[in-house]
């Protein structure tokens, strides 16, 4: 990308190459050694403040941080590595060769994306946002889904993200998350009970309530069924078997099938994953 000298070009990936020519223009490298989805491809332009540092075995950490947003972003942004470390403990092994996060002035935009090693917020994020966008990487990024109606092994992995952190750092638990929507969830997500996760009422629906929250739901239905340790197994059992590639839901509950032999999950199919409306048992 070739910008105005005094502006910066930030992209997915690591910083190549950085060249200014005569006429006072400045060419910025990216590269991305690992496979994007289009929609995952973020290039930010402005005036941003840059650190630089690294995570676990030097995996470079790259932030661009408005000037604005500085003093907001900078305690949550210096937990990137701690996340990482813990997401790694949870997800297997981070996929990509660099990590980090673009923060802009951007209010209007109202909404953070999972962009390529690099999420995009829109403001200083939050603790709990943070967290939700770096475990995109793993679910979303890595594993892409194979179509939009699929986008619940996005979101319903990162709502449950959320909800591990939550549990793993002195909040309340997966379980305790899980109770409090199946009781007054509506009252928080009007749409929550409107359509199921896997089969969003229309292209309009696929970052509706349900894709998210009951997507998280139907992943703590199976952890209930298999118990903690098969239940981390296949979190990162499914993004090891994906990584770098698309995936969609019947491949998904056909791995769930095939880690726990005997255990019948057609119940959490039928009723949490495709069922319409609210299931009549938590
Ligand atoms: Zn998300």
């Amino acid at each position: 990308m070739t910008v105005p000298r005094g502006l910066r070009a930030v992209s997915n990936g690591e910083l190549r190459n950085v060249t200014t020519a005569k006429g006072g223009r400045t060419a910025f490298s990216w590269h991305s050694a690992e496979p994007m989805a289009s929609y995952l491809a973020t290039l930010a332009i402005g005036r941003y403040g840059i650190t630089r540092s690294t995570a676990r075995d030097g995996l470079p950490v790259y932030t661009a941080v408005d000037p604005a947003e500085k003093d907001a972003s900078r305690a949550v942004l210096a937990r990137i590595p701690e996340i990482l470390r813990w997401a790694e403990r949870r997800f297997g092994p981070y996929p990509f060769s660099s990590t980090g996060a673009i923060v802009d002035r951007a209010a209007e935009v109202g909404y953070a994306l999972e962009t390529q090693t690099r999420p995009v917020f829109p403001g200083a994020p939050g603790m709990t946002l943070l967290v939700h966008e770096l475990a995109h990487q793993w679910y979303g990024d890595s594993v892409t889904p194979e179509s939009w109606r699929d986008m619940w092994l996005n979101e319903g992995f990162t709502t449950y993200a959320e909800w591990l952190w939550r549990e793993d750092h002195g909040g309340e638990s997966a379980q305790e998350s899980f109770d409090a929507l199946y009781e007054n969830g509506e009252k928080t997500y009007k749409d929550l009970w409107a359509f199921p996760p896997a089969k969003p009422a229309d292209a309009a629906n696929i970052s509706g309530d349900p894709v998210y929250q009951r997507g998280a739901m139907v992943l703590h239905k199976i952890r209930q069924a298999v118990g903690d340790d098969r239940f981390f197994a296949i979190l990162r059992g499914w993004a090891t078997e994906h990584r770098h590639g698309n995936a969609d839901t019947a491949e998904f509950t056909a791995y769930v099938e095939e880690q726990a032999p005997g255990e019948d999950f057609d119940g959490i199919w039928e009723d949490w994953l495709y069922g319409e409306g609210k299931p009549e048992r938590p």
